[in-house]
């Protein structure tokens, strides 16, 4: 099917990304818009407004999700893109804003072209993708899709006391909107890379085909505190050597492994943590990740087998807790075929590719077809005024967006003007 001429306009996607990131801007070219901030108001109001002067439906739910609706010839579920507009404190101009604000461009491009699609075609940005404010994040698409129920989210109090529901009135953005949400036809989410795969490659499209899976575990190791100098090797039960061996085992395991498979020791500590006592005691984390449910188990569980082994070698106590966990999330095949098929009929270089960060696409993935598209983020850096997406990859990524989303929606030629 042709898409016809249909061609976004850089310097307007540029531009609205600049004027959204003076909204809460800081030091260094960043944005300051926590969820349900003044700051973060003022981020919805402008989008709003954009929306509205692009003829687009616009609706507030109760968990303050916005949804900007573009009519299509055939009533029904519309195909939706999105991303969010809160950020951290110290966040970049590009992390969410760039998904919503290039889903308005793909709007604009068609109202330039005069094009009606077959099904409506939908912008949305949700509330409290960060969590930086509120716990948990992906608050807005968790409630959006039921799987966090309205009454839990609107209770939750954030890091400065005010709780969800009451900064949702009061900033106006509890909306009369019910949740969970419409299901899209499909929602595909186009994002910054916000890790350094596709920049070092020199690669410009990421085609996302799935959320890694998490598992955090924290271990407390206990032993025999004792002298340094006087308790022989093999009568000591040594907490730190126990600890230690873990960080190096994770290591090995991920490399043995191979795939995606990451693994980290990102926090430690000693007990009594002096330079000339063996540690009694010991508290780490390991966090596990894999974009493959069964292969993430396979690593616990030789974790779990590793930890046995100390027991018995060291004779310490060791105890473990689940910090979390969740199971990937696999894009649907058909989604993430159709975005490398259209980014490579530009001629782009295209890399398939898992998510190593959370994204309210994996919690749409659960109603309906979805997929992600990634650019490149300049050294990998995001969550940080530095953040920086190179103005040819912000287009190339828009681009991408407008031919997946038009094939999606039926973008038709306008009635009377058909070409031979
Ligand atoms: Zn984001």
């Amino acid at each position: 099917m042709s898409l016809l001429n249909l061609q976004i306009d850089p310097d307007r996607l540029h531009r609205r990304i600049a004027a959204l990131a003076e909204v809460g801007a800081i030091e260094g070219g960043g944005c300051a818009r926590l969820a349900l901030t003044d700051a973060d108001r003022a981020g919805r109001d402008l989008v709003c407004g954009w929306m509205r002067e692009l003829g687009l439906a616009v609706t507030v739910d109760a968990i303050g999700n916005v949804v900007g609706v573009r009519a299509g010839r055939v009533d029904g579920p519309p195909v939706m893109t999105g991303s969010h507009i809160d950020t951290v404190r110290t966040g970049g101009r590009y992390d969410g804003n760039y998904g919503v604000l290039a889903g308005l461009e793909v709007v604009a491009a068609l109202n330039d072209a005069g094009v009606t699609t077959e099904h409506p075609l939908a912008v949305a940005f949700f509330t409290n993708e960060e969590g930086a404010r509120f716990a948990p994040d992906m608050m807005g698409s968790l409630v959006y899709t039921g799987v966090l129920a309205l009454d839990e989210a609107l209770a939750v109090q954030g890091i400065d006391g005010a709780t969800v529901g009451g900064e949702l009135a009061r900033i106006g953005y509890a909306g009369p909107a019910p949740v969970p949400g419409a299901v899209p036809r499909a929602f595909v989410e186009l994002h910054v890379e916000q890790g350094p795969v596709l920049d070092r490659e020199g690669t410009e499209i990421g085609v996302v085909e799935s959320v890694q899976g998490i598992s955090w575990t924290e271990i407390d190791i206990r032993g025999t505190s004792n002298h340094a100098g006087t308790t022989p090797m093999s009568l000591r039960r040594d907490a730190g050597w126990a600890a230690g061996s873990i960080i190096a085992f994770v290591r090995e395991l991920a490399q043995e492994l191979g795939g995606d498979q990451v693994a980290t020791v990102g926090r430690i500590e000693f007990f009594p943590n002096l330079v000339n006592v063996v540690p009694n005691r010991a508290v780490l984390t390991v966090d596990l990740r894999n974009t493959d449910e069964a292969r993430l188990r396979l690593a616990e569980a030789r974790l779990a087998a590793h930890l046995d082994a100390l027991r018995d070698a060291e004779k310490v106590d060791i105890a473990t807790r689940k910090l979390a966990r969740f199971a990937p999330v696999p894009f649907a095949p058909e989604m993430t075929a159709r975005i490398e098929r259209h980014a490579r009929a530009q001629g782009l270089s295209t890399r398939r590719m898992p998510s190593g960060a959370g994204h309210d696409a994996q919690m749409l993935a659960a109603v309906c077809p979805t997929a992600m598209i990634f650019v490149p983020s300049v050294d990998g850096i995001s969550h940080n005024v530095r953040e920086y997406t190179r103005p040819h990859h912000i287009e190339a990524g828009a681009r991408v967006l407008l031919a997946v989303l038009g094939e999606l929606a039926g973008a038709t030629e306008p009635a009377g003007e058909r070409k031979p």
